[in-house]
C-alpha cells in the first residue's frame, strides 16, 4: 500500500470488519450467525485492489492528525465507511518526518534536548516537517506541516523563504506555490531561534505534467520474523502527490522470506534477506529491508504454575495443543450466563476456543493489514493465544466501551464468582502484553479467581511471570 494513511484507515477498517478484536475473535462485527470456525485467511483484504491504484483517506476520527498529507484531501469513498469509528483501536501512526530519509534535519532535531529559555519557557531546538519533498505544479500549491520542537517551546513562529521565488513562492505560514517550472529550496526558520531551520526540496513542473516519485520511505528496514510469520513495512513515496505511487516488491531470498504485492513479507526459512521496494513510477527510486527470519522455538508442553495453564507471550502452547472448548470451563460459563440473566442481563460468546492454525491465519491478517507492531498489541502470535487453551470465552462485543454497558459492568463485577478472570484489564497492557480487553474472560476456577478479584492482581502479578516475547 502506498502511504502510512491509505494502510492505517484500511487497517482500522479492516479492524472493525473483524470486529476489533484482540487476542482473539475472527468474527465480523455483525455476523456472528457465520460459523465461527472459519477463518479468515490473508487473502481477505479490503486493500486488494486490482488496479494497484490506492486512494489517500485521512483517518476520519482524527481529521487533524498532523501526519495527515496536506495535500491529500479528504476522500468521501471507501467501500466500508458506515462505521463508528469510536471503538477503533487506536492506530500506530509512523512518523513520515523521521520515517527514513537519514539525512533529513529531523533526525538531529528530535533528539535535541529542551532548552530552558531565561524567561522559564522553553526555546525552539529543532524543526519537524510531515515532508521535506514537495512538487506542484504551476500555479498549485502545497504546505508542509510543522511541529516545533520540543512541544514545550513557548514561541513557534515561523520564518519562511524561498531561495528562488522565480521558481516557487512561499506564504508567511507556509503555503508553497508553483511559479514557473524548475527546482528551488524553501526553508522555514524559527522566529524564536533563527539558526534552527529545516529545508524543503521544492520541485515546480507544468502544469498538466504528472508528478513523479522522488523518494520511498518506510517505517523501519530491518525486520525480525518467525518462518510462518509476516510483517509488513509503511511505505511512504514522496512528493506524496506523485501521480503513481506503485509499488514493486522483491525478495533477493525467497527460501528465506517471500514479499507479496502489498508488502507483505513472511518468513519461509531461517537465514537473512533484503526486500526491496520499488516506484513504479520511477523504478531508480527504492527503499530495502533487511529482514531476518527465525525458526520460533519448538514448544513440547504447555505450562502450568500451581495447576493453572499459562499462556501469554512468555509462555506458548505447542502447536499440537488442540483441545477445544473446557468442558469444565463452558461448564462456568453456563452458569455465568444463567447468573446474569436472573440479573435480566444477556451473555454470548463472540469466540471461544481456537486452534493454533486458526491464531496462524488471524494474526497474520492482522500484520498484513497494519503491519507487525501494531498487529503484537492487540493478536497473540500464534501459540501464544490464551484461546487456544479453550479456557477463554470473548463475551458479547468487542467495544472498549463493553466496560460502561450493563453487561460489561456485570461481568467486571460477578465473572470471578463464576471461576473467570478479566485477563487483560484497563492499565496493565504492559504486565500483560495485551490491550485492554474488557470482554476476555478466562477460567481460572472459583479459588484462584477469588485471589485475583480480591488482590486486584492478573495471573501474570500472581505468579511474578513475564509476558514478553523472545524476540
Ligand atoms: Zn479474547
Amino acid at each position: 500500500m502506498t502511504t502510512p494513511k491509505t494502510r492505517i484507515t484500511a487497517g482500522i477498517l479492516a479492524g472493525l470488519l473483524l470486529a476489533g478484536c484482540f487476542t482473539g475473535c475472527f468474527f465480523r462485527k455483525g455476523e456472528n450467525d457465520k460459523d465461527p470456525d472459519t477463518p479468515i485467511t490473508i487473502t481477505d483484504t479490503p486493500e486488494e485492489d486490482p488496479a494497484g491504484t490506492l486512494t489517500p483517506i485521512v483517518t476520519p476520527e482524527n481529521p487533524d492528525d498532523p501526519a495527515s498529507p496536506a495535500d491529500d484531501p479528504a476522500q468521501p469513498t471507501d467501500p466500508v465507511t458506515p462505521i463508528d469509528p469510536v471503538d477503533l483501536p487506536t492506530p500506530v501512526v509512523p512518523d513520515p518526518g523521521t520515517a527514513g530519509a537519514s539525512d533529513t534535519p529531523a533526525d538531529t532535531a528530535d533528539t535535541q534536548a529542551d532548552t530552558p529559555a531565561e524567561d522559564g519557557g522553553t526555546h525552539v531546538t529543532g524543526i519537524r516537517l510531515d515532508k521535506y519533498i514537495v512538487a506542484v505544479q504551476v500555479g498549485k500549491s502545497d504546505m508542509p506541516i510543522v511541529t516545533m520542537l520540543p512541544s514545550t517551546a513557548l514561541d513557534v513562529g515561523e520564518i519562511w523563504t524561498s531561495d528562488d521565488t522565480a521558481v516557487a513562492s512561499v506564504s508567511t505560514y507556509g503555503k508553497i506555490t508553483g511559479v514557473a517550472p524548475g527546482e528551488c529550496k524553501v526553508t522555514v526558520r524559527s522566529t524564536d531561534n533563527p539558526d534552527v531551520k529545516a529545508v524543503v526540496d521544492v520541485m515546480v513542473v507544468e502544469d498538466q505534467d504528472v508528478i513523479h516519485v522522488k523518494q520511498i520511505s518506510l517505517d523501519k528496514y530491518e525486520t525480525t520474523i518467525q518462518v510462518g510469520l509476516m510483517d509488513m513495512p509503511w511505505v511512504t513515496m514522496y512528493p506524496t502527490n506523485a501521480g503513481d505511487k506503485g509499488e514493486i516488491w522483491t525478495s533477493d531470498d525467497t527460501a528465506v522470506a517471500t514479499v507479496d504485492k502489498y508488502g507483505r513479507i513472511l518468513g519461509v526459512g531461517p537465514g537473512t534477506c533484503t526486500v526491496t521496494v520499488r516506484s513504479q513510477d520511477n523504478q531508480d527510486v527504492t527503499a530495502k529491508v533487511t529482514v531476518n527470519v527465525k525458526i520460533a522455538e519448538v514448544v513440547k508442553e504447555p505450562t502450568y504454575i500451581d495447576g493453572t495453564l499459562i499462556v501469554n507471550r512468555t509462555y506458548a502452547l505447542p502447536k499440537t495443543y488442540n483441545p477445544g472448548v473446557s468442558a469444565e470451563a463452558k461448564a462456568a460459563l453456563d452458569q455465568l450466563i444463567a447468573g446474569a440473566s436472573e440479573d435480566g442481563l444477556e451473555f454470548w460468546v463472540e469466540s471461544g476456543f481456537r486452534s493454533y492454525d486458526q491464531q496462524l491465519n488471524l494474526y497474520n491478517t492482522y500484520v498484513g493489514r497494519e503491519g507487525k507492531d501494531a498487529a503484537d498489541r492487540y493478536s497473540a502470535r500464534p501459540g501464544h493465544s490464551e484461546h487456544q487453551s479453550g479456557l477463554a470465552f470473548d463475551l458479547n462485543s468487542f467495544d472498549d466501551n463493553f466496560d460502561t454497558t450493563p453487561e460489561g459492568k456485570w461481568l467486571a463485577a460477578h465473572a470471578w464468582e463464576y471461576g473467570f478472570t478479566l485477563r487483560y484489564p484497563k492499565d496493565k497492557e504492559d504486565i500483560t502484553g495485551f490491550m485492554y480487553e474488557p470482554w476476555h474472560v478466562r477460567f481460572v476456577g472459583k479459588e484462584l479467581a477469588q485471589k485475583l478479584h480480591d488482590s486486584g492482581q492478573v495471573l501474570e502479578e500472581y505468579f511474578d511471570i513475564t509476558s514478553v516475547y523472545a524476540d
